[in-house]
């Protein structure tokens, strides 16, 4: 089943609201949307726009189409780990490893869909099987003013969230705390609640400090206190406190796996399939983490729905993904995105309906079709 053609195109699809992490608001999500064919199937795949922050989501889409798309037409869709190999050996020397990733995961989502399609088979089938029928989902709080944190946790415990993530570390210690305050007050102790600082700390002693000061807060656990590449900071921090400590950004590469397991710098690994490379990258991760005995949660950045649907099947199939979901993630697409590239999409109400979880596809491949119309209005063409 020979690959005929691929074609990616970069997206820019503006927000109703900024949403703010650690370090900037952002008022679009910028993405790559791959669309990979062969024998009369064609397969759709996402890169975010996180992963392709050091490089623009046109450059990325650009290589994609001509050095990437010659070397990879006529490779058989179904040879997933000598394709990626591929694509690692065009883009690794001229793009980041972030966005090596997402040149790898736009294809390799699409190959999971496409195979999937072919055999007329879910995606989670090919990964293995689902261990599990729906993924309870977090929800994740943009920052703002401790009265509008509050607010809006409220409102999502109302769509039967039962976890919030808290953004921290961008605006100091004493912030952090009034909305850590907040929120807890009103939420009350049933409500689960991790804070994810996006590496916003200064250094591990900012981080020791501002973890003990939430482990008043009864925090589950913290994610990414300080930036990606200080591993021996990160190993003070989780011997200095009793908060598990979560790998996000410093956990792209496999090689970044096996090197945090090694190095006990983590208590939890956080994969995101685009973050990842894709689906067959976030799986060997995965292993790496279960033989390890560490164990894993499924985050993602904002996203459409195909790296969503994807983020599903590869959270039901693996059963050392057993440590949550987040929104970004497996959960429903933001409410404050204008638009969507897919003709379907989860929203708030389908996790209301299934009590703070969201259920896991069943069609052929990663179950999401694209809207072409949507894709016209949103391409970016420089
Ligand atoms: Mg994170």
């Amino acid at each position: 089943m020979n690959i005929k053609s691929i074609d990616a195109r970069a997206i820019r699809v503006p927000l109703d609201e900024s949403y703010h992490e650690s370090e900037a608001g952002i008022d679009s999500f910028n993405h790559v949307i791959a669309t990979v064919s062969a024998e009369g199937y064609t397969g759709v795949g996402e890169a975010d726009f996180l992963s392709l922050a050091q490089n623009s989501a046109p450059a990325v889409a650009s290589m994609m189409n001509r050095t990437v798309a010659d070397e990879l037409v006529g490779m058989d869709a179904f040879d997933i780990e000598g394709i990626v190999d591929r694509i690692v050996d065009e883009t690794e020397l001229v793009l980041s490893p972030e966005s090596t990733a997402g040149a790898m995961s736009c294809v390799d989502l699409a190959l999971w869909d496409l195979q999937g399609k072919a055999l007329d088979l879910p995606a989670y089938k090919l990964l293995g099987g689902k261990v599990t029928d729906a993924v309870e989902v977090s929800y994740t709080l943009s920052a703002s003013t401790p009265d509008e944190m509050a607010d809006s946790a409220n409102e999502m415990i109302d769509y039967g969230y039962r976890t919030l993530v808290v953004k921290a570390g961008r605006d100091g210690l004493d912030v952090d705390r009034e909305r850590m305050r907040q929120v807890r007050n009103t939420v009350g102790d049933d409500i689960e609640i991790r804070v994810d600082v996006n590496g916003g700390y200064a250094d591990a002693e900012e981080a020791i400090a501002a973890i003990e000061m939430f482990e008043e807060y009864d925090v589950e656990y913290v994610e990414q206190p300080i930036e990606r590449g200080d591993v021996d900071g990160m190993r003070k921090i989780r011997e200095s406190v009793d908060v598990p400590v979560v790998a996000d950004e410093s956990l792209v590469t496999l090689e970044d796996a096996y090197r945090l397991a090694e190095s006990d710098s983590f208590d939890i690994f956080n994969i995101k399939p685009t973050k990842c490379g894709g689906l067959h990258r976030s799986c060997k991760i995965a292993a790496v983490a279960e033989s390890a005995g560490i164990p894993c949660l499924v985050g993602g950045h904002p996203q459409q729905e195909i790296a969503r649907q994807a983020s599903r099947h590869f959270a039901a199939s693996r059963s050392a993904v057993n440590c949550g979901f987040a929104n970004e993630g497996p959960g429903p697409a933001s409410q404050s995105l204008v638009g969507h590239v897919t003709e379907n999409v989860v929203t708030y109400d389908d996790v209301a309906e299934l009590d703070g979880h969201v259920g896991v596809p069943d069609d052929p491949g990663l179950g999401v079709e694209l809207d072409s119309s949507a894709m016209d209005q949103f391409t970016v063409t420089s």
